[in-house]
């Protein structure tokens, strides 16, 4: 089969298109993203345990979040539908700590966030609070 030049000039449009179209739709999403100030979000605990997160020790995968980072304080899950991976919080009550929204988890939808406790006993004794959560400016 030939192909002209035309039919060759046609795809790269389409792919060109195509792009732009990804791109502004991901433009805007970042834009809703970032709209979020400072929001009542309700906020409950997790650790890197197999009853928080179903990982085995020995696994290869224990400890370390969505993003592949390991998990420590100042990690929080989020639904990245609400708040965007990467995306540097405050929280309410921990002046001197800024959050990282690094992990997701199938229960954290909306505008819930999740954060990380060094021991299950810990993230037992948060339980669940409604705080504000603002994003960290700088
Ligand atoms: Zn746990």
């Amino acid at each position: 089969m030939k192909i002209s030049k035309r039919n060759i000039f046609t795809r790269i449009r389409k792919i060109v298109i195509y792009f732009i179209v990804v791109m502004t739709i991901s433009q805007l999403s970042m834009i809703f993203v970032n709209s979020l100030q400072a929001e009542v979000f309700t906020a409950t605990a997790y650790c890197s345990c197999k009853k928080c997160c179903d990982k085995d020790p020995s696994s290869r995968w224990y400890g370390i979040t969505a993003s592949g980072r390991k998990a420590m304080w100042g990690t929080v899950a989020v639904d990245r539908r609400v708040i965007g991976l990467g995306t540097r919080l405050r929280i309410e009550g921990f002046p001197d700590t800024i959050f990282r929204a690094d992990d997701v988890g199938g229960a954290i939808k909306g505008k819930h966030i999740d954060l990380w406790f060094p021991s299950h006993r810990k993230a037992l004794e948060f339980g669940r609070q409604k705080l504000v959560v603002e994003l960290a400016s700088g």
